[in-house]
């Protein structure tokens, strides 16, 4: 028989692995590493194609910067390759993960080979995919019409010489990162003298800075128009013509509004990447209805998932613009020293707790745990069932969801027993 285990276990067998795991090799993973290793903690950083740098690295330019995106980024790649604190995997993946906040099991595919290890955090960063569709009306081939990533690979070519037209459509779909691409390349274009004419649904310029580009592109000519419904694209003499109703103007003084256009842009779907459903269920966590992961509060969390230790970084959560991914990757990591300096005794002292005598370990709270946050232990010598379940305290949120659920009432919060509650009862009087 094997040896009958004590429960809980001692605060002094909870420990916080100093390693991190950042599963990504975009920006928002490359950032996240950066930031980690800064902290002194250990990275392993894995991403599943041959290159690092994600779609950041396919970028012409920045808004709020002079910076060119893929020199930043090589830069980055660069100083992080260097660096002792960490390792980076290309062609790897994240395949198996077991264990919880501190000290989380994961098994890897490092090259081809299957490697198991302890790493006290995982930041996810795996970004997102586009999906370029043209306007129905458009054949496939006419290299007049460019998705913004495809304009943001060829800007420079594009935009050479003068007096073009470009079009800009933002379609409602995304209008964060569409309005702020289309905002950022009509500047450029007025400055090489060009026409622009930006159609859009709604112009989202709630992002820091983003209002006074939409003031700089109007001061410099820029048409904006709102209203992407009725765009109708043609042909005459072999140039391309976009035809379109101001949908503002009221109808007796609305005109039919031409324009013949050489380049016409538009916006792409911004959809999950492809591993994401996977990678939820191997690790646990919650997705979204748009089928990103989804942050456990958008408000007060936005980099926390569901379960401790876990964080989404950059576009796997929410597509964004780089300064916000570069703030999300400093929230995760603090969150991730926090986390390593807990104070795992006082932890224990406020998490609920668990009668092993009268658990009939039935498992009702493992599956009602929001946060994942419970485990299975076996051979403890005091429990009626030889099993019980452990509420793991760097893990668990105190919710209370599995003192609610526990139908025969084994859980509960230190001093919130029955007989502390009914204890309570009677002294303020009451009859039991
Ligand atoms: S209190 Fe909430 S977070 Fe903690 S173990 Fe119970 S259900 Fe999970
Ligand atoms: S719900 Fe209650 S009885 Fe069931 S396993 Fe959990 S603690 Fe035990």
């Amino acid at each position: 028989m094997n040896a009958q285990r004590k429960y809980p276990p001692a605060p002094e067998e909870i420990k916080f692995e100093p390693k991190v795991l950042v599963v990504g090799g975009g920006a928002s993973g490359i950032l996240s590493a950066e930031k980690a290793a800064e902290l002194g903690l250990s990275v392993v950083l894995i991403e599943k194609t041959g290159e690092l740098g994600g779609k950041a690295a396919q970028l012409s330019f920045l808004y709020q910067s002079d910076l060119s995106p893929s020199q930043w980024l090589k830069d980055k790649i660069s100083s992080l390759e260097k660096n002792e604190k960490v390792n980076i995997y290309k062609n790897s993946q994240l395949e198996k993960l077991k264990g919880q906040a501190g000290n989380f099991k994961v098994t890897l595919d490092l090259e081809g080979k299957t490697e198991e290890m302890e790493v006290g955090a995982i930041i996810m960063a795996t970004g997102m995919e586009l999906s370029s569709n043209l306007p129905a009306e458009v054949d496939k081939g006419a290299d007049s019409f460019l998705s913004q990533m495809e304009f943001e690979k060829q800007f420079s070519q594009l935009a050479s010489g003068d007096n073009k037209t470009f079009v800009l459509v933002v379609k409602e779909d995304d209008f964060l990162i569409g309005c702020t691409n289309a905002m950022k390349y009509s500047i450029k274009l007025k400055e090489a003298n060009h026409n622009v004419y930006v159609f859009f649904d709604e112009m989202k310029v709630s992002e820091e800075g983003t209002e006074k580009l939409y003031h700089q592109a109007r001061e410099k000519g820029v048409a904006f128009i709102r209203g992407t419904n009725n765009l109708k694209i043609g042909q005459e003499e072999g140039n391309f013509t976009l035809t379109t109703i101001d949908p503002q103007l009221p109808v007796k003084l609305a005109k039919e509004l031409v324009i013949n256009f050489d380049y016409y842009i538009f916006n792409e779907d911004l959809l999950p990447g492809a591993d994401t459903a996977k990678l939820a269920e191997i690790i646990r966590v919650n997705m979204g209805p748009g089928g990103f992961f989804q942050e456990d509060n958008y408000h007060v969390e936005p980099v926390y998932a569901n379960r401790a230790g876990i964080y989404f970084v950059g576009a796997c959560r929410m597509p964004d613009l780089l300064h916000n991914i570069q703030e999300q990757a400093g929230a995760a990591v603090n969150s991730i020293y926090q986390l390593s300096v807990a104070d795992v005794k006082e932890l224990m002292e406020e998490i609920p707790l668990i009668d092993v005598v009268k658990c009939v370990y039935c498992l009702t709270c493992y599956r009602s745990c929001p946060r994942n946050a419970i485990d299975l232990l076996y051979e403890i010598e005091e429990a009626a069932w030889n099993g019980a379940p452990y509420l793991h305290p760097l893990s668990c949120q105190k919710c209370g969801c599995c003192v609610a659920e526990c139908p025969n009432r084994a859980i509960s919060f230190p001093g919130y027993t029955d007989e502390d509650m009914q204890k309570e009862f009677k002294e303020i009087g009451g009859k039991a």
